[in-house]
């Protein structure tokens, strides 16, 4: 579907022009790359549910025309991650891609649903050649996004008792977590049962289904009601991380 002139700066990428309109495939020009810029060719990319929450834009400022996308075979940094309303490069704050003189903008600074993108260099990670490029580009969100919430924010103890809300990519990264920082139960909770199977890879010990239940699920035994605090070991305790 993608076609690129090689040697020019011509590139074919997925254009949101409006919001929850159909993304176009159009031939748009990318400008060189700037002081520290860096100008990458995209093999492979994923879609991740924050690409539609902002196609949507029913919550947060529309920036149109855009190319979204920030999934690809590199990492994101937290100084381009934080303000997603943000469109252009840091440096000059303009942006790299236009169709006929018209500015289209960047999304998180990746702009990945693009054979050609330009980065700034604070969004790029270099990685084992060897990696497959279409497998660790989920990694560059949905992975580390779970991974990251539980080892860098909740950072739970040796031994404690977690709970994961959610059993798609980010709970399933989230449990993952859990398991390397030696939590003894991981209390997986997902209203599709098919996802529990999987989710035993990582790390998760036990399930529960909301749908199984006639109350809330945070006054289930196994998910922290008062009876279950109270009767915790000394020093045991209860995490819940709530993901997507
Ligand atoms: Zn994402």
């Amino acid at each position: 579907m993608l076609q690129t002139r090689i040697g020019s700066r011509w590139l074919v990428p997925a254009v949101a022009w409006e919001a929850g309109k159909p993304l176009v495939i159009e031939e748009v020009e990318v400008a060189p790359p700037q002081k520290m810029e860096v100008r990458i060719k995209i093999l492979f990319t994923s879609l991740c549910h924050t690409d539609v929450y902002f196609w949507e834009a029913k919550g947060q400022n529309p920036v149109f025309p855009r190319i979204l996308g920030h999934e690809a075979g590199g990492n994101m940094c937290d100084l381009l991650r934080i303000n997603t309303d943000r469109g252009v490069m840091l440096h000059d704050q303009k942006s790299r891609f236009s169709i006929n003189g018209k500015p289209i903008f960047h999304f998180v600074g990746t702009s990945t649903f693009s054979e050609y993108t330009v980065v700034h260099v604070g969004c790029l990670a270099k990685i084992n050649p060897l990696a497959p490029l279409d497998k660790v580009c989920v990694l560059s969100c949905g992975i580390s996004t779970g991974l990251g919430a539980t080892l860098n924010v909740a950072k739970p103890k040796k031994g404690s008792s977690v709970a994961v809300f959610g059993l798609g990519a980010v709970g399933l990264a989230a449990a993952e977590g859990a398991r390397i920082a030696g939590a003894s139960r991981i209390i997986g909770v997902d209203l599709n049962a098919n996802r529990f199977e999987l989710a035993k890879k990582f790390g998760v010990t036990e399930f529960v289904n909301p749908k199984d239940y006639n109350k809330p699920v945070q006054e289930l035994p196994m998910c922290g009601s008062k009876e279950n605090q109270a009767n915790r070991k000394p020093g045991g305790w209860f995490l819940a991380l709530f993901m997507e």
